[in-house]
């Protein structure tokens, strides 16, 4: 994730601090000093009360981040691969890498999270219970109440929450098919978030403190099911068509030797986008849409091989790959066009434009139409 900064490393694992983690710190600290340590466990002095909120505070997070790498250590006994934990606005993330995740694999993926903050929650409990000392019953009182709500919420069973995710394990387990799993575990997301959306309003007309949370969070929760929904189905769709299908195995060439002048005189004008610049000792691409201004006397001075894009430079994809890869290739590489491989040799290119054009076709046509016929569609 961007706008974050890296804070330390553990377990091979980076632990990132986002931005916005700042300002949700401050705000809590300040509300936490201000009004609720004071009521709740009046006769200290205001120093004090800005000391337990700035501890509660920090022993906020690092639940959290323990929420967070007790699904990334899980995650890494089942192999599967854990760069980086981020803490930012909302809580934590954890970024999880993985194509293709066994049902069990991600069932306690998910469950070992919220499992963790239910245990936390315990072991604060049994603190705040022993009141040895005031000043830490009082941080404990909140540390408990948080760790429960954060492991409760984490447990409801709507996607993308941990719950709704095992709750998509189980789904996918059960019908093999992850597409149908997904929509089934958001609509319990969205459902959820309706459901708190509903009880914020009723909040806010009773009186009682928290309704414009319940409808933000509610807000939020409605918006992410249903982007993670759709981010699944283009995946579905994008990984089932082939490369082979996309390829193209010809796109106009250029001998790299020729001026710019009159590659854009008698070549680029012409309508494509995108040249194939070959010769016996160079092979590149030329996209026309992301080239630079030019004078006119560059324009005479500069061959087309000094403005093109070497492919050794980029890296290509087998024709034995799917458009889900290009798609993610093409993201990384910040280019709109990958040489499509057979061994070392080019056999073709794949280009963006095509990936998105054949996404909107599935997504309007063909995806939902194979659905129909209950065909697999692979
Ligand atoms: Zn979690």
């Amino acid at each position: 994730m961007n706008h974050s900064t890296k804070l330390f490393r553990i377990f091979g694992i980076d632990i990132q601090l986002h931005f916005s983690w700042w300002f949700i710190f401050f705000l809590l600290t300040w509300s936490l000093s201000t009004s609720f340590f004071p009521p709740f466990f009046p006769g200290y002095t205001q120093k004090t009360y800005w000391l337990m909120g700035i501890l509660a505070s920090l022993l906020l997070f690092i639940s959290v981040l323990l929420h967070e790498l007790s699904h990334s250590l899980v995650a890494k006994a089942k192999k599967i691969q854990v760069k980086s934990i981020t803490l930012f606005f909302f809580g934590g993330v954890a970024g999880i890498t993985k194509e293709d995740m066994k049902p069990s694999s991600e069932f306690q993926m998910a469950i070992a999270g919220p499992l963790f903050s239910l245990l936390l929650g315990t072991v604060f409990y049994f603190i705040y219970k022993l009141d040895v000392n005031g000043f830490w019953t009082a941080i404990t009182f909140y540390l408990y109440q948080l760790n429960f709500t954060l492991g409760i919420f984490n447990l409801i069973p709507g996607f993308p929450l941990d719950g709704g995710r095992a709750f998509r394990a189980i789904l996918y387990a059960y019908f093999k098919d992850l597409t149908k799993a997904t929509r089934i575990a958001a609509g319990g997301g969205k459902l959820f978030a309706v459901v708190l959306i509903m009880l914020g309003i009723v909040g806010l007309f009773g009186g009682a403190g928290g309704g414009l949370w319940f409808i933000l969070i509610g807000g939020f929760l409605y918006f992410i099911a249903g982007v993670s929904y759709e981010q699944v189905v283009v995946k579905e769709v994008l990984s089932s068509i082939s490369i082979k299908e996309l390829m193209v195995s010809e796109i106009p060439t250029i001998d790299p030797a020729m001026s710019f002048e009159e590659f854009l005189q008698n070549h680029a004008r012409k309508g494509d986008d995108l040249f194939f610049v070959k010769n016996d000792t160079f092979a590149g691409i030329i996209d026309v849409k992301r080239l630079q201004p030019l004078s006119q006397k560059m324009q005479q001075l500069l061959k087309v091989k000094q403005l093109s894009l070497p492919l050794s430079q980029i890296k290509g994809i087998t024709t034995k790959s799917n458009a889900y890869n290009a798609f993610h290739l093409c993201n990384e590489q910040n280019v709109d066009v990958l040489p499509v491989l057979e061994g070392k040799k080019t056999v073709g290119f794949v280009t963006r434009k095509a990936i998105t054009n054949r996404l909107v076709l599935d997504l309007r046509f063909g995806f939902l139409h194979k659905k129909v016929l209950g065909g697999s569609g692979k």
